[in-house]
């Protein structure tokens, strides 16, 4: 066969004898690595890029030559087998062609030979990466709130009815908290909206420094917000709120002075031996934070507190 045939096609062809040393090299491998036939003839993979080592292509050559049918190495795995440099790919970070490679041998013994046909595959990838980057873009639009960039009430639900489910079956608790900035419509009356702004950003920050990794900080809406907490007990639960509230007193939310800004929170327990449902857990989280309203703000009402 006259393999300058292979010259023809849009993808990398290359044909190698039973110890691995180029026979063919067509003109797309030429132009997008400047080894020519010539150069390439005779020599192994090795021999063309010494810093190349890859034992799984030459795995997959051992195995094609002992008619173990075609081999396949996938950019998922591989990357690439030649090393390719594309300039624009590196604010991508992805920096080489990926490649999708084919290796196949026919003849026996010395006359063996190998096909091994090189697709460049980095147009599919980028445009994997880019819609995957978009998913995940989108996911995080729909779970979180815009302006504190907390969780948003939709999340809380969806974490709720997965995390009740789990707590059920491997029998841990759940606390709930449910927080509210007082008299905030006043802060904005007195400082404005902006400034009310900056005070949920700040204390949506405050939040998530006094919970663990686990926990879930969500804007439950306007300047109210739930943390949930697995396997928390009630004594924990109420210390943590009652942190938050002394620390949201005496820290500079908004800029404005220590005291200005003051919540009030309700704690409720799932227990999975007398267990609630996920709405009725926030809506006793709910009751105790306007017990704590009522009792003057600035404070925590906990379930051995509640009446
Ligand atoms: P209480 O101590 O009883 O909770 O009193 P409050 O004034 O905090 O409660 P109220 O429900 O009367 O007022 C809540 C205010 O929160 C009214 C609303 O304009 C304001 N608010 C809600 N969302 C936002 C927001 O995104 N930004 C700002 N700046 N204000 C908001
Ligand atoms: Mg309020
Ligand atoms: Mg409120």
């Amino acid at each position: 066969m006259d393999t300058r045939l292979f010259d023809l096609l849009p993808i990398g062809v290359m044909a190698l004898d039973a110890r691995r040393r180029v026979l063919a090299w067509n003109q797309w491998l030429t132009e997008h690595t400047s080894i020519t036939p010539g150069q390439a003839r005779g020599c192994t993979l090795g021999e063309l890029f010494p810093n190349l080592i890859n034992p799984r292509f030459d795995m997959a050559v051992d195995q094609a030559l002992q008619g173990g049918g075609p081999q396949i190495l996938s950019q998922t795995l591989h990357h690439y087998l030649v090393p390719i440099e594309v300039p624009h790919l590196a604010r991508h970070g992805l920096g080489r062609m990926r490649q999708h490679v084919h290796i196949e041998a026919t003849g026996h013994g010395d006359d063996a030979q190998v096909l091994v046909s090189i697709i460049d595959v980095t147009s599919s990838i980028l445009k994997i990466e880019a819609l995957t980057d978009i998913a995940q873009r989108l996911e995080n639009d729909v779970n979180r709130d815009p302006l504190t960039r907390l969780f948003n009430r939709r999340f809380v639900w969806e974490w709720l009815e997965h995390q009740h489910k789990q707590a059920l079956r491997y029998t841990y608790p759940i606390a709930a908290m449910m927080l509210d900035i007082d008299h905030f419509k006043a802060i904005n009356d007195r400082h404005g909206h902006l400034i009310g702004d900056r005070v949920l950003q700040d204390f949506a920050r405050l939040l998530t420094q006094k919970v663990r990794e686990a926990d879930i900080v969500a804007r439950f809406g306007g300047e109210e917000f739930v943390i949930l907490l697995p396997r928390c007990d009630g004594a924990l639960a109420a210390d943590v709120a009652r942190r938050i509230v002394r620390r949201t007193r005496e820290a500079s939310l908004g800029d404005l002075s220590p005291g200005a800004v003051t919540c009030s929170a309700g704690v409720a327990l799932f227990n999975p031996s007398d267990p609630l449902s996920a709405s009725d857990l926030l809506r006793e989280a709910d009751r105790r934070l306007y017990q704590a309203k009522a009792h003057g703000r600035d404070r925590v009402v906990c379930p051995e507190e509640a009446s």
